[in-house]
């Protein structure tokens, strides 16, 4: 395993995430990957799944982390399913395709029937107390 800390890059706001100096309602952790509430959330519960080690891209992350890595995405899905059966895992790759955050990510984000959610507005802050209800309801095993 690479260790995470020696991996991090100072400036990016999800190894912050890992080394807990920046917050973040974390809802799972193995030792290779974290999984944590976006903080502008598409829908109700949306997660974001990292690997701990920083790199930009999939085709970044040593093969050697892949399966690690997949896990812990099923692992994190298996509690999404807690909150709905449906839900879409995207991955942005690059600016164009509109990745702001880059250190890998696996957006996982629950889906109720609503509409299509995933229109260019603005998108609301996650409010504290759904926060810690949600955090409440997918951090047990
Ligand atoms: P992407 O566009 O795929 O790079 O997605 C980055 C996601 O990270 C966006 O949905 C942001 O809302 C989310 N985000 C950025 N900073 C934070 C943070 N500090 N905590 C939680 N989510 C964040
Ligand atoms: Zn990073």
């Amino acid at each position: 395993m690479v260790d995470a800390v020696e991996a991090a890059d100072p400036n990016c706001v999800f190894c912050q995430i890992v080394a807990r100096t920046a917050p973040a309602y974390i809802v799972y952790e193995d030792e290779e990957a974290l999984a944590f509430l976006d903080i502008f959330p598409f829908t109700r519960g949306h997660l974001l799944v990292i690997p701990k080690h920083h790199v930009p891209r999939l085709t970044d992350l040593p093969e050697s982390e892949h399966a690690a890595y997949l896990r812990a995405l099923a692992k994190v899905c298996r509690r999404a399913e807690r909150l709905s059966s449906d839900y879409n895992i995207a991955l942005n790759q690059g600016a164009k395709a509109g990745q702001i955050v880059f250190h890998l990510h696996f957006h996982v984000i629950p889906r109720y029937g609503e509409g299509n959610p995933f229109h260019s507005r603005p998108r609301d802050r996650l409010p504290e107390a759904e926060a810690r209800a949600l955090v409440a309801a997918l951090s047990a095993p």
